[in-house]
């Protein structure tokens, strides 16, 4: 029993939250992309969460994509430079959001 414990709430498990670079909302729950800065130097979309390295995460919607790519919040979140294939590939992926409507689930 250490004297400098503090009490925690019984559901302080320790959830790994993920921000959105553009907007800045935080979801534990639904999935937000992850995109890591692989050895390579690449921006992968690690879709599974899985890949090693530095991450940044985006809302799964264009809007966030755009403030993302376009404003250099996510080269600034990775500490990288997005090389035009990166970024081909980001823009891409970005185009499969369709409108904001639409829901990924599982
Ligand atoms: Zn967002």
């Amino acid at each position: 029993m250490a004297p400098s414990a503090k009490k925690q709430p019984v559901y302080a498990k320790h959830v790994p939250q993920r921000t959105c670079i553009a907007c800045h909302k935080a979801d534990a729950k639904r999935g937000l992309v992850r995109l890591v800065l692989t050895p390579e130097g690449r921006v992968a979309i690690d879709s599974k969460g899985k890949m090693p390295g530095r991450g940044a995460y985006l809302c799964p919607q264009k809007r966030c994509w755009e403030e993302g790519l376009k404003t250099n919040k996510l080269e600034y979140a990775l500490r990288t430079r997005l090389s035009p294939d990166s970024l081909k590939d980001l823009l891409e992926h970005m185009s499969t959001f369709g409108d904001p409507r639409t829901e990924v689930e599982g």
